[in-house]
């Protein structure tokens, strides 16, 4: 479904992506995992195309869509849950999730809609107590919950998560988590950044390992949590 090429990417002179090459499949969740300053949230903001790529090529569905910008991404079928999630703390949480699903209405008609924000009081009940609360005013882990509902109204065919579980208290990690899982069990396809590697290589079916802006590792999720190098780097494990 996604496919990258040699991406490489810049901010001025500096180089925080070197020719990243990775994959997403239909209906896996693949994670990227990597200490701070990595090029994690560069590499997601590539793709959703916030960011430019300088060199390489990103391709979703087999066309290839560096520099068509965030709006056509979106409309695409990529939809972006970003790191400190950025949802629109005056308006309403129903508000948040309406606008989330703002260019499907022509498309998939108000039903289709409608169905969805049932869906995501079902896996968040704690959003459909507070629909009419100013969405600055929840809790962290209460926006988180509602990035990702948002993000899963613009029924994206690709959703890209940028570290869910920073901030959050460890069972609202699991929570996320599962939801996540949720998701890709209904047929999303998720890339997700952690920080938090334990987590993350539990939940994904592929990951990444990036260090200085360079994929330095990748492989199936089990067996990377099994690999030295990522157990003492990442997992807290001592010799
Ligand atoms: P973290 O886990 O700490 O969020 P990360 O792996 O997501 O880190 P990035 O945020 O992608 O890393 O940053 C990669 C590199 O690019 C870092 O060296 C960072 O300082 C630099 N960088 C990121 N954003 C900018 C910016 N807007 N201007 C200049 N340099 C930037």
């Amino acid at each position: 479904m996604l496919r990258l090429e040699k991406v490489s990417a810049y901010y001025g002179h500096i180089q925080a992506l070197r020719e990243v090459s990775l994959e997403v499949a239909g209906g896996e969740i693949v994670a990227v995992i990597g200490p701070n300053g990595a090029g994690k949230t560069t590499l997601m903001n590539v793709i959703s195309g916030v960011v430019p790529a300088r060199g390489g090529e990103v391709l979703f569905d087999g066309q290839v869509v560096t520099g068509s910008g965030p709006e056509k991404i979106v409309r695409a079928g990529i939809s972006q849950v970003p790191e400190r999630r950025q949802i629109f703390g005056a308006m309403s949480v129903l508000d948040n999730l309406i606008l989330g699903a703002y260019h499907r209405y022509g498309r998939d008609g108000k039903e289709a809609v409608k169905q969805d924000m049932a869906f995501v009081f079902e896996i968040f009940p704690r959003l459909k107590d507070r629909t009419r609360q100013a969405a600055g005013t929840l809790s962290g882990g209460e926006q988180q919950m509602l990035a990702i509902g948002r993000a899963w109204m613009a029924k994206p065919q690709l959703l890209l998560m940028d570290e869910p579980s920073l901030g959050l208290a460890p069972l609202l990690v699991k929570e996320i988590f599962r939801v996540s899982a949720e998701l890709r069990d209904r047929g999303m396809t998720v890339l997700l950044v952690e920080q938090n590697a334990r987590a993350a290589l539990d939940l994904a079916d592929r990951a990444y390992v990036m260090e200085s802006g360079r994929v330095v590792l990748e492989g199936k999720a089990d067996e990377l949590a099994c690999d030295e190098r990522v157990q003492t780097a990442y997992l807290g494990k001592r010799n």
